[in-house]
């Protein structure tokens, strides 16, 4: 009973950091912001007009930070607002009444299958997991994650994925576009406008995209590994070596399972109308196997 206490103040705790982590999040954009756009290369692109080529790399610089801030966050708001799938009411007590049914029982059979969780006192589908923050199942979890405040599951995943791939990217972005404000600095140039206080600004912000950068990237690789094998970061530990995975269909269809078959959807946090009613992982209660589709 002690131990329940505990976890329960721990899931407390952590809910609350995540809110935190929404801040945190928020005060790295505006400081990348401020040491990007309006320290760095804002000014370039105002002040020297006359001068093409810095002109041109401070639009290009300009032009892909706000298509990827724009992407990230319309993918952040979609992962922290979306629910990642939530299992049906009652949900066991369908699943019995057609095993009544398809076996012609007076009585439900007995209950303790290793498909029910006792918490939320309800069935849980395959693929299905608790989660002790949020205090639920959730449908294909994959893990609850602290910086979006939210578990990543079924109807999410994809808003995740590009959450961590568009954030990867500017953050890689901005570590580039900090370089040439390092080498004005420190190389002697007298004309550099930076202030000390400009350049701690940009020194922090290296420092910060660099560390997100190189720790995302990890995360990248991991996951574009699961989502091509169709295994969630739960699952990993379940899979039997040498044994092929049940749901791993091809690297094209698990992918599809995931993003959806429309291409001109596949780089925004968007399903079509099509694919929510004719993928079923998409949301959540079952999925296809290997068996089912004969790969
Ligand atoms: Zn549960
Ligand atoms: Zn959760």
């Amino acid at each position: 009973m002690g131990s329940n206490i505990n976890l329960f103040k721990l899931c407390s705790a952590l809910r609350v950091l995540g809110y935190f982590m929404i801040l945190l999040f928020a005060a790295i954009v505006a400081l990348s912001y401020y040491a990007v756009v309006l320290i760095t290369w804002g000014p370039l692109l105002f002040h020297s007009p006359l001068r093409l080529p810095s002109f041109f790399s401070a639009f290009f610089v300009l032009l892909l930070f706000h298509i990827l801030l724009i992407l990230l966050t319309w993918s952040y708001i979609m992962v922290v607002l979306n629910d990642p799938g939530s299992v049906p009411h009652n949900w066991r007590h369908h699943q019995q009444q057609q095993l009544r049914s398809d076996f012609n029982l007076e009585t439900a059979p007995p209950t303790p299958s290793p498909a029910y969780c006792s918490r939320c006192q309800n069935g849980k589908p395959p693929r299905c997991h608790h989660c002790s923050i949020c205090q639920r199942c959730v449908l294909k979890m994959d893990h609850h994650c602290i910086w979006v405040v939210n578990c990543v599951g079924a109807r999410n995943y994809k808003y995740f994925l590009l959450f961590l791939l568009y954030t990867f990217l500017e953050t890689t972005l901005d570590c580039l576009a900090l370089v040439p404000s390092f080498i004005r600095f420190f190389g002697g140039n007298k004309n550099h406008s930076l202030s000390p206080g400009g350049f701690a600004v940009i020194f922090l912000a290296s420092i910060l995209n660099l560390a997100f950068a190189l720790s995302l990237l990890c995360f990248v690789v991991m996951h574009i590994s699961l989502l091509l094998s169709n295994t969630t970061s739960v699952e990993v530990h379940e899979k039997k070596k040498g044994v092929r995975w049940m749901y791993d269909l091809g690297w094209k269809r698990n992918f599809e399972q995931v993003f959806g078959t429309k291409k001109a959807l596949w780089l925004f946090p968007l399903f079509s109308k099509e694919d929510l009613e004719n993928i079923p992982a998409l949301r959540g209660i079952d999925f296809p196997t290997r068996s089912d589709v004969d790969v």
